[in-house]
């Protein structure tokens, strides 16, 4: 097969330099921020408090609203997004129920891409229905039935590349439409980071990280992050942010600063490594189709100044999945994804999930998908894993 991999420009070293607390004055000018481990703060007077609560001055008052660690990661991605503000959540889900909530109302159609994160999925299937609001689901690859699906929309969800089939959208065009029709635009972002692609410079409102992935980097944290305008940011701190509830806890979000230190660095190579997978199982006999962005030519590829390490890819079906996930021996099955260990899980083990609310069978994943999360690890080491395990698995079935 002929792929052509575009040749991206990194700006990863201009990225990286940004990635410095803001913290000022640092106490003691410590290099790394404290963790301000504290549920509240407290006033000296009467009037201080009054004052605070009159809006007449600004302070933290409670860490469900604000804590000084969580702002500081709240400010970093912010910057990084090139957004005015962002606002940090308990998990990447938290973030996504928070940002939708307050921009729907009972009566009104969502318009989402088919395949979106299965918790997103069950979010407008489970809750919104339930209060009124309709999602379509559209294949977010086709950007006319996408455009064809806005007039009338209140919001649009999207999320490229998506889950478990890593389909693009080209968000250049659905974010200029959906701006001029005045539809609100959320992206999930966690693929690409900002650092291989910035939604809002293509007039995405609302910009959403399961920080649990690349952004802390460490499978050691769940968090997630909304970032946008000011106006948007505020709309969801008045309308859910404090009542929801799902606020990010001050050492989840240091961790997640820890991990931010290093993304650009971790990005670059979990692309490099991504690719010499991909290339190498998309020769693969046994691989019918690797679904990775750089292998499925799209115009909103354009959108990505780089690629992910995470993509999926299929099957023959003389190989028997459980045998090839079973006969790996570096790479390890397990959900989630971006940090610094080679993980699969194959889509066959999401088709058990009980049918009802499961957007697996809802947008008839391949029983023969599995899904690479490629870490930062030697690919020579990866390869011969998978190369070893394909072989072991085709002989047995
Ligand atoms: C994991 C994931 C989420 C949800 O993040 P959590 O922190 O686990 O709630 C959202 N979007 C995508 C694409 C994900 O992979």
């Amino acid at each position: 097969m002929n792929k052509q991999i575009p040749t991206r420009e990194l700006n990863i070293f201009a990225e990286a330099s940004q990635v410095f607390t803001h913290m000022d004055p640092a106490p003691f000018d410590a290099v790394s921020p404290p963790i301000f481990q504290t549920s509240l703060f407290t006033f000296d007077s009467y009037d201080e408090i009054a004052d605070v609560f009159a809006g007449k001055s600004d302070r933290y008052i409670y860490s469900r609203g604000d804590n000084p660690t969580v702002k500081e990661l709240e400010r970093l991605v912010a910057s990084l997004e090139g957004a005015e503000a962002a606002r940090g959540f308990s998990s990447g889900t938290a973030a996504i129920a928070s940002a939708i909530v307050p921009f729907v109302e009972a009566g009104d159609r969502i318009v989402a891409v088919e395949n979106c994160y299965s918790d997103a999925f069950r979010l407008f299937e489970k809750i919104l229905r339930k209060f009124g609001v309709e999602t379509a689901y559209v294949d977010g690859k086709d950007t006319q039935a996408m455009l064809d699906a806005l007039p009338g929309a209140a919001l649009v969800y999207l999320e490229s590349p998506t889950s478990m089939v890593f389909d693009v959208q080209d968000i250049a065009m659905i974010g200029h439409a959906a701006r001029e029709l005045g539809v609100i635009s959320v992206i999930d972002n966690s693929w690409a980071t900002p650092i291989f692609c910035k939604p809002l410079s293509y007039h995405i409102d609302l910009v959403i990280h399961a920080a649990s992935k690349y952004m802390g980097g460490h499978s050691d944290t769940v968090a997630g992050l909304v970032a946008g305008s000011q106006k948007l940011i505020d709309r969801i701190n008045h309308d859910s942010y404090h009542y929801l509830g799902g606020k990010l806890s001050p050492f989840d979000a240091w961790l997640v600063l820890r991990g931010m230190r290093t993304l650009p660095l971790r990005m670059q190579r979990h692309m490099e490594n991504g690719l010499t997978i991909a290339g190498l199982l998309d020769r693969h006999d046994k691989v019918t189709r690797v679904r990775h962005p750089a292998f499925q030519p799209h115009p909103g590829n354009a959108c990505f100044s780089g690629y992910g390490g995470l993509f999926s890819f299929d099957v023959d079906p003389s190989v028997d999945v459980p045998s090839f996930v079973n006969a790996l021996s570096h790479i390890r099955l397990g959900v989630s994804w971006g940090g610094p260990e080679t993980l699969v899980v194959p889509a066959l083990a999401a088709l058990q999930l009980p049918s009802e609310g499961s957007s697996f069978q809802r947008f008839g994943t391949s029983p023969h998908t599995i899904r690479l999360a490629v870490g930062l690890e030697d690919p020579g080491v990866l390869w011969r894993d998978l190369e070893q395990a394909l072989e072991r698995a085709s002989c047995s079935a």
